[in-house]
């Protein structure tokens, strides 16, 4: 059995009167797991365990941590994960929910990322987050199934964290002959590292991180994201936290969904009508979805 599932690609009628063009929803909530990550992160586990990887390795507390964690039990390899003390007891939960074995280490995600490389054998397989090709080919899957489905974007909305989505996206795009289709890249202000890189002529590191989209969280986007800003139409956009969490309660009420700020950073695009004047036709907005986040804490910042 695959680990990721193909997702339903859905019209939103409110999204689409919101921007005034049609709007498509790739469904990554719907993946186990509950985001996009089990589609590159299952398919690198998979490479690693037929090159004879006898553990996976993370140091993700958020969606990339629990996509390793489902992998390595659907494929019966063990699992370790080290997360930093400020990792939340309901990701710690989930992880174990997994049967992951989790470590706490470190105040920071620099202290439990350098443990969990002080720990690897190898034997062991470390799965990064974001910057790896193997990766990339796995969440390019999504765009293979968009077209399959009989529907060529004119526009293409995504979130970028790392920059490893972007990158598989683009790669999928590609290989659809999409490469002139521009893909609208939304971060919350505070996480703003691929903006940065842009505005820099590449990447760089950003001095600190703030605000609720957690899995928005790296500092540098990887070298591939920024590269692509060179070969293909990339347009970085901001929102703010507030525009993001108000995207996710419209969006669970609109949509029976809940997805985290992160998410929301690209659903905000829309519902606050953010996209550049000119935008038409059909736009496929990547519902990535995530794990981390509960009716509760969306609540408690929406007021
Ligand atoms: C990981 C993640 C992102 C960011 O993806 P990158 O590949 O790091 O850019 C965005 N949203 C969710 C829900 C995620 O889990």
């Amino acid at each position: 059995m695959p680990l990721s599932v193909k997702t339903p690609l859905l019209e939103s009628l409110p999204l689409s009167r919101a921007i005034g063009a049609r709007a498509w929803l790739k469904m990554e909530a719907m993946q186990p797991s509950g985001s996009f990550k089990i589609r590159g992160i299952g398919h690198a586990c998979e490479h690693y365990r037929a090159q004879g990887a006898q553990r996976f390795l993370s140091s993700s507390g958020g969606n990339a941590g629990l996509a390793v964690a489902y992998a390595g039990r659907k494929l019966g390899v063990p699992v370790l994960v080290v997360v930093p003390e400020t990792t939340t007891e309901r990701a710690r939960r989930l992880l174990d929910a997994e049967g992951a074995e989790v470590i706490v280490h470190g105040t920071s995600w620099f202290e439990a990322n350098r443990y969990a490389q002080s720990l690897k054998t190898a034997q062991d397989a470390f799965l990064h987050p974001f910057d790896d090709p193997l990766l990339w080919q796995g969440h390019a899957t999504l765009i293979d199934e968009v077209v399959a489905d009989g529907l060529r974007p004119d526009a293409v909305v995504l979130c970028v964290g790392g920059g490893g989505l972007l990158a598989g996206v683009a790669e999928g795009m590609r290989r659809s002959g999409l490469d002139e289709v521009p893909i609208y890249a939304a971060e919350t202000e505070g996480m703003a590292s691929f903006a940065a890189a842009v505005d820099a002529g590449r990447p760089v590191e950003l001095p600190a991180l703030s605000g609720v989209a957690t899995s928005l969280g790296a500092r540098q986007v990887c070298e591939r994201a920024f590269a692509l800003t060179r070969e293909r139409p990339v347009i970085p956009l901001q929102v703010s936290d507030r525009e993001a969490v108000d995207a996710c309660l419209a969006f669970l009420d609109d949509h029976r969904t809940l997805v985290e700020p992160a998410c929301g950073a690209s659903l905000a695009l829309l519902y606050a009508n953010r996209l550049p004047p000119g935008v038409a036709g059909n736009v496929l907005v990547v519902v990535c979805g995530g794990s981390t986040a509960t009716v509760e804490s969306l609540s408690r910042f929406g007021g």
